[in-house]
C-alpha cells in the first residue's frame, strides 16, 4: 500500500470541532488550479494560499486567511502549508507553515504525489519549517536560537508531537475505496513487523495484511518476525496452503506469534494464525474474531481462518489486545473517529506514557 505519515490537528481543540463540515477545494488538475487562483481573487499575479494532503491523498487548498484544519474538514493530513499559484496553475512556491499541524519537512513526499496528479513535479519545498513541542505545550515554529519563546526551555532537537507512527493509505478493491492504516509504535522490545501490501497488477490481488510479533532471546524474536514478512511480501501468497508454507521459513533463534491475513475484492478474508496476535473482521454489523481457534504453541500447525461479507479488518499484536477491553476496543473502532489510531495507542499506555509491549496494529475499512 502506498502510504503516507498521517498527522493529526495539534492546535485549538475548538477550532477541529468548528472545522467539521467545512473543507477546502478538491484539487485534481491543472484546469482546477486555474480556477481556483481565479475564484480566490487572483488576477495576473501569483496567489498564495492554504493548502492540506487530506487523509486520502487529495490537495485540498483555500483562502489564505482560512485555518488549515477548516481546509481539513477537521481530520487529520497527510501534509499542510501554503502553495503559490500562477495564473496559469503553475505552482511556483511550497511550504509546510501550518501552525495548526506542524508537519515535519518529510512531509514533502505526500505533497509531491499530490501535486504529480496536477501534472506537476517539484524539486522540492521552497522553505521548509521546523516545528516542535515544548515541555510546555507551546508550538515553536525553530528559528535561530533553539529555546521557547514562551519559557525559555530549550527545545527538543527532533520533531516532537507524537511517538506513534501512523501511516494512511487507500487502496481500491473493485470499485470500493478501502482506507488503509498502518500503526506502530515500538516498546524498549522493538520486536513487531508489519507489513499491508496491495499489488494492484495481478487480478484478485486483494489487500495482505501481516502481524508478526516475536518471542525469544536478543533480536532472534525480530528475526523471526522479518523473516515471516520477507517471505510473505516475496510469495504474496494467496490460499490457505501457501500461507501455511510462508510460515514454514520462520527462522532464528527465536519465534514469532503470527497472522497473515489476505482481504479479498469480494470482501472476503482467508488467513492463517499461531500465537497471540488477533485479527476482527467486521461483518454483517459485528466484529468477529478470526485468529479464536489459533493454536497457542510455536511448533503447531497455524490455524485457517475465513469470512465473507467483511467491511472492515482489524489485526493487532497482543501489545494493543491485552491492555484494552474488547468491548472497549470494538467501540473504539465502530466509532471511527479522526483521531482513533492515536487514541489506541493512548488506550494501552501505562500512567507515565510508556507501552508495556509494541503496538502494531493494522485497520483496514471501505471509505
Ligand atoms: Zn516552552
Amino acid at each position: 500500500v502506498r502510504a503516507f505519515p498521517l498527522y493529526r490537528y495539534v492546535g485549538p481543540r475548538e477550532l477541529a470541532v468548528a472545522a467539521r463540515g467545512r473543507s477546502g477545494a478538491r484539487i485534481g488538475s491543472r484546469a482546477d488550479l486555474v480556477e481556483a487562483h481565479r475564484r480566490l481573487g487572483g488576477r495576473r499575479e501569483a496567489l498564495v494560499c492554504t493548502y492540506v494532503v487530506d487523509d486520502l491523498g487529495v490537495l485540498r487548498i483555500a483562502d489564505r486567511a482560512s485555518e488549515h484544519v477548516d481546509c481539513a474538514s477537521g481530520g487529520p493530513v497527510l501534509a499542510a502549508g501554503e502553495l503559490t499559484i500562477e495564473p496559469d496553475g503553475t505552482i511556483s512556491a511550497t511550504t509546510n507553515l501550518s501552525t495548526g499541524f506542524c508537519p515535519p519537512a518529510s512531509s514533502w513526499a505526500a505533497l509531491d504525489h499530490a501535486l504529480r496528479a496536477t501534472g506537476q513535479a517539484l524539486d522540492g519545498w521552497s522553505h521548509a519549517f521546523e516545528f516542535r513541542r515544548c515541555a510546555c505545550g507551546a508550538r515553536v515554529v525553530v528559528k535561530d536560537d533553539e529555546t521557547c519563546p514562551e519559557c525559555d526551555r530549550v527545545l527538543p532537537t527532533d520533531w516532537s508531537f507524537e511517538r506513534a507512527s501512523v501511516q494512511r493509505g487507500r487502496v481500491f478493491l473493485e470499485d470500493a475505496c478501502w482506507r488503509v492504516d498502518v500503526i506502530e509504535e515500538a516498546s524498549s522490545r522493538g520486536q513487531d513487523r508489519t507489513l499491508a501490501l496491495h499489488d494492484p497488477r495481478t487480478g484478485d490481488a486483494g489487500l495482505l495484511v501481516v502481524i508478526a510479533d516475536g518471542v525469544g532471546g536478543v533480536g532472534g524474536g525480530r528475526e523471526a518476525a522479518e523473516s515471516l514478512v520477507d517471505a510473505v511480501g516475496r510469495d504474496r501468497p494467496s490460499t490457505v496452503p501457501a500461507m501455511q508454507a510462508c510460515a514454514a521459513v520462520l527462522r532464528g533463534p527465536g519465534q514469532a506469534a503470527f497472522v497473515v491475513a489476505r482481504l479479498r475484492s469480494n470482501g472476503s478474508v482467508v488467513g492463517v494464525a499461531r500465537g497471540d496476535t488477533l485479527l476482527l473482521a467486521h461483518a454483517g454489523g459485528g466484529w468477529h474474531e478470526l485468529t479464536e481457534g489459533q493454536p497457542r504453541s510455536h511448533d503447531a500447525r497455524p490455524a485457517p481462518f475465513a469470512l465473507a461479507g467483511c467491511d472492515a479488518l482489524f489485526a493487532c499484536s497482543d501489545g494493543i489486545w491485552k491492555y484494552v477491553d474488547r468491548r472497549v476496543l470494538e467501540a473504539m473502532l465502530d466509532s471511527d473517529d479522526a483521531e482513533l489510531p492515536w487514541r489506541l495507542v493512548d488506550a494501552v499506555r501505562t500512567r507515565s506514557g510508556r507501552l508495556y509491549d509494541d503496538v502494531s496494529a493494522v485497520f483496514a475499512r471501505r471509505a
